[in-house]
């Protein structure tokens, strides 16, 4: 018998999840994106589930990119931040790898590429986040370079929107007027069609302007909705149509009476207000359960709604189960998957989904299930 701690990785939820982002958008290539270990997921498993499904792979580095090939992935895949050094560039090119080129430098790594060269570039326009790419006023003449460039096969324009999540936040259609605005600046110029990627997961959703030749959907193929549950959106009927795709689970290993007026855990911080049952569960901040987290976190025991009390330890949490009925030692505990969404737990811990599924560490164990 091992530690019960571990988490599972639901694969017939992932292909449902990237059909339902693929319904929202009919007319538009799914390029997966599996950076960061897919998000916490494992990126080899995940990639070899979507790639029946998916047109394309977004990584953040070289190495995240080359992990997948060594996996037997041989679908296109994109850099997400380009290259960072002329070497990696030509490594990038010998892999087939597409790349986000955000910066002059990264342009001028490519024009000293061998001209034999065949790379497909994904020019990056700053419509607004000021995190990367090229201002829309260079973007003509950068495109210009790069469309007569003998290494370049094809040239995708690209941005990132920054508040798709807010709904109604008018911000996205100010970046969206200026991409589109970018993007008829070059057709015109080129008398060609162009091809456009601009919609992450929250894009798909909330933003019909954002749909574009690719979409690159995250967070949602993993069955974690883009929107807060505290923003209470009206366009967020979207976790409806989701599964989570991690559970993250473990079980009670003690419980024990505590009187009132005792505490429980590091700092003596939770005092029991009246006599209570406390069960004692083998996952903790060594595990991915945030420390974060605030008193009366819930937490699933046996299926039913718990409450975190007490401060989150590195290998267990504490969590009041009285008047709970059939909590026993070894009754299992969801901590976050179907049943507790990790949007709720993430927002007693002042972050997000995508923080909580993302820095799941190494001794976790996962498990894949409905391969
Ligand atoms: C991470 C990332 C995405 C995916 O975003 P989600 O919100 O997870 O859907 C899309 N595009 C870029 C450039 C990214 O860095």
């Amino acid at each position: 018998m091992t530690r019960p701690t571990e988490i599972t990785i639901d694969l017939n939820a992932l292909i449902a999840n990237c059909h339902y982002a693929q319904t929202l958008s009919p007319d538009s290539h799914t390029v997966a994106v599996v950076k960061a270990d897919a998000y916490g997921h494992g990126a080899a498993e995940i990639a070899k589930a979507l790639q029946q499904s998916v047109t394309m792979f977004a990584v953040s580095s070289l190495e995240e990119g080359i992990e997948l090939r060594q996996q037997g992935i041989s679908l296109p895949i994109l850099l997400l931040e380009g290259c960072f050094t002329q070497e990696e560039l030509f490594n990038a090119c010998k892999q087939g790898f597409s790349v986000v080129m955000h910066n002059l430098k990264q342009y001028q790594m490519l024009e000293s590429l061998d001209t034999n060269a065949n790379i497909d570039v994904w020019l990056k326009v700053d419509t607004g986040m000021h995190r990367l790419g090229f201002a829309p006023e260079q973007v003509m003449d950068i495109y210009s370079k790069l469309n007569s460039a003998k290494q370049v096969t094809n040239v995708v324009l690209m941005t990132h929107l920054s508040a798709a999540d807010e709904t109604n936040n008018n911000f996205t259609n100010e970046q969206l007027a200026k991409f589109i605005n970018c993007r008829e600046q070059l057709e015109k110029q080129f008398s060609k069609s162009i091809k456009t990627s601009i919609a992450n997961s929250a894009g798909i959703k909330a933003w019909s302007l954002a749909r574009g030749t690719w979409n690159r959907p995250g967070i949602m193929l993993y069955g974690v909705s883009p929107f807060m549950p505290e923003d209470k959106l009206p366009e967020d009927d979207m976790q409806q149509h989701l599964v989570p795709v991690m559970t993250f689970k473990s079980k009670v290993i003690a419980l024990r009476n505590v009187p009132t007026g005792e505490s429980v855990g590091y700092g003596n911080t939770w005092v029991a207000a009246q006599d209570s049952v406390v069960a004692t569960i083998a996952a903790g901040y060594g595990d991915g359960y945030p420390r974060t987290a605030k008193l009366g976190t819930p937490v699933l025991v046996n299926g039913q709604k718990a409450k975190l009390c007490g401060r989150v330890s590195m290998d267990m949490i504490t969590v009041d189960v009285t008047g709970l009925t059939e909590v026993e030692i070894n009754s299992e505990v969801e901590l976050w998957g179907k049943k507790l969404l990790v949007n709720e737990v993430a927002s007693w811990s002042e972050t997000i989904g995508y923080e909580l599924v993302t820095r799941m560490p190494k001794r976790t164990p996962r498990r894949t299930i409905n391969p």
